[in-house]
């Protein structure tokens, strides 16, 4: 039988000879073992688009709710777009939400609608779960986490006795990236132009507190075919998980993001899909 490299599966039935898979071109293929990897429904372009979910249900499996994982999020502040691409090194953040606080940690990217970067895509499942049941969440972001409040102090304090003739601007270049400065010091109520000489106790505690607690509100995720994983997928209360095989058809076996479950950015999706393959594989060969 030629199968041509783009053949999909759409249906598998089991019958006495084994087990029937319907070719999206019309043939059918009988096989003894099948073992399902067909990925989750993130990146559909790549292939996954969650047509092994629909053959899990129809051979009587239970899929469990699919949920985006590792995932960007959208903010409530529209001006994140003009930030778009800027990235804050080694920043961190407080979540303080209905059943308690999460310190995040990480550099942080913003991008057209929100936020992204290893600080947020690490901490995506804590994410979702969070606006799940709170609908949206104020991330507080420290963006010098490396610095306490008394010593960005005794900076600004430093500078205005050495440099007090330089543009609060132009010293502002020494705390963020440029491209964020003008609209860091519009939020901070302070004016570029004024020299470090001219500023005041109080415009320089507002300038240390959005340093220390920048805020953001985050409403959502982006959708599941831009997350890096789908969390979720065949239940594994339907499978042996020593072996991949499934409770309901003797021969029928379940690999990768398929499944249930997914992992933190690191290789941790890439080694679950490595690992059931390789149980399924294994109980397959005897
Ligand atoms: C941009 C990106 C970044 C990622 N980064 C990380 C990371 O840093 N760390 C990490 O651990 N994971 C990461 N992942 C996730 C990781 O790549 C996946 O979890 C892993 O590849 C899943 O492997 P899989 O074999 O189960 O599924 P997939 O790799 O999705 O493969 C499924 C295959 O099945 C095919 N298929 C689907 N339906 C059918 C059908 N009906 N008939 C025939 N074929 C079908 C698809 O075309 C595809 O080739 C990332 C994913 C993306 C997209």
């Amino acid at each position: 039988m030629n199968i041509k490299y783009s053949t999909r599966v759409v249906s598998v039935h089991q019958d006495s000879q084994g087990f029937r898979l319907n070719l999206d071109h019309g043939e059918d293929i009988l096989a003894k073992h099948v073992v399902l990897a067909t990925g989750g429904v993130s990146y559909s372009a790549t292939g996954s688009d969650g047509e092994g979910h629909k053959i899990a249900e129809e051979t009587g499996h239970k899929v469990t709710s699919l949920e985006p994982g590792i995932v960007p999020v959208l903010t409530h502040e529209f001006w994140v777009r003009e930030l778009s691409g800027l990235q804050l090194e080694s920043a961190a953040a407080v979540i303080k939400h209905s059943k308690g606080k999460v310190k995040l940690e990480g550099d942080l990217l913003f991008t057209h609608q929100g936020l992204s970067g290893p600080m947020i895509l690490n901490n995506s499942s804590k994410l979702v779960e969070i606006l799940r049941k709170d609908g949206r969440i104020l991330l507080n972001i420290d963006i010098h986490p490396e610095k306490t409040v008394d010593q960005l102090s005794d900076e600004f304090l430093t500078a205005r006795e050495e440099h007090g003739k330089v543009d609060l601007g132009n010293h502002m270049k020494l705390k963020l990236p440029n491209r964020m400065i003008p609209l860091f010091l519009e939020m901070a109520g302070a004016d570029p132009k004024l020299k470090m000489n001219q500023l005041g106790k109080k415009g320089r505690n507002n300038i240390i507190n959005l340093l220390k607690s920048f805020p953001l509100t985050v409403t959502g995720t982006s959708s599941i075919d831009k997350a890096m994983v789908t969390c979720g997928g065949v239940s594994s209360k339907d499978f042996d998980p020593t072996t991949m095989e499934s409770k309901i058809h003797e021969g029928l076996f379940f690999a990768g993001e398929l499944v249930d479950g997914c992992g933190p950015s690191g290789g941790y999706n890439l080694q679950q899909a490595f690992s059931t393959g390789h149980l399924a594989g294994s109980k397959i060969n005897g």
